[in-house]
């Protein structure tokens, strides 16, 4: 049997079984560790002139999901981990709502580097970091990415949606599910929107076959 044949039919068993896309291995397959390293020197953008740390991402090598945030406050500047603050603690929260726990997922930035007063990353300085969450990505391999806020979704995609407009439609990023849900921190200041969050999330748990969470 041919390379090419045999290849089809592991992704139409895949498929049956409920994968229903497979990313391609980091090229030599690199590791986080590799990318992390690249970038403890970073100067590609002038976002390090103001950092006291790069913050990389946290969670595990192997998350079957993703969470990606749009850049580091100063909560998480200064203990150089995501999502730490006030919104941290709601993502906490969500990721609890599926039955899982922090060290379950990855969770990453757009920029990696704090943006001066919680200002949302300029398009240069999103694009000078976003290679480092793509190779983050496919060194992960997650089954799903879940963009927070529209920052996170347009810098991803290369887009310019509204949030309020596409959250919870699926679209796809090198071959990977993303869903689009709102930033924790807006929710800190809309409660009302939560509910919308929550069938995100349980869209997410479904397409993961999550089981239902206690
Ligand atoms: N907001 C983000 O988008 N990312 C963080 O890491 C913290 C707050």
């Amino acid at each position: 049997m041919s390379r090419t044949v045999s290849r089809r039919m592991l992704a139409a068993w895949l498929r049956e079984v409920g994968v229903d896309y497979v990313l391609r291995p980091s090229p030599g397959g690199e590791t986080l560790d590799d990318i992390r390293e690249e970038l403890t020197d970073c100067r590609r953008c002038p976002l390090c002139t103001g950092r006291a740390t790069v913050v990389f991402g946290a969670g595990s090598p192997r998350a079957r999901l993703m969470f990606i945030g749009e850049g580091p406050g100063s909560e998480e500047d200064r203990l150089g981990e995501p999502f730490v603050g006030a919104a941290g603690k709601r993502l906490d929260r969500w990721i609890a709502r599926i039955g899982l726990r922090r060290e379950d997922v990855y969770i990453a930035n757009i920029v990696k580097c704090r943006p001066p007063g919680n200002r949302a990353p300029l398009p240069d300085e999103a694009k000078a970091c976003l290679p480092y969450l793509l190779r983050q990505i496919r060194a992960i391999r997650p089954e799903i990415l879940c963009t927070l806020g529209a920052t996170a979704l347009n810098f991803l995609l290369g887009v310019e949606e509204k949030i309020t407009r596409v959250r919870g439609t699926w679209r796809e990023r090198d071959g990977v599910p993303v869903l689009p849900t709102y930033h924790p921190a807006f929710i800190l200041r809309d409660a009302a929107r939560e509910a919308e969050v929550f069938g995100d999330l349980d869209a997410i748990a479904s397409r993961l076959r999550l089981p239902p969470a206690k």
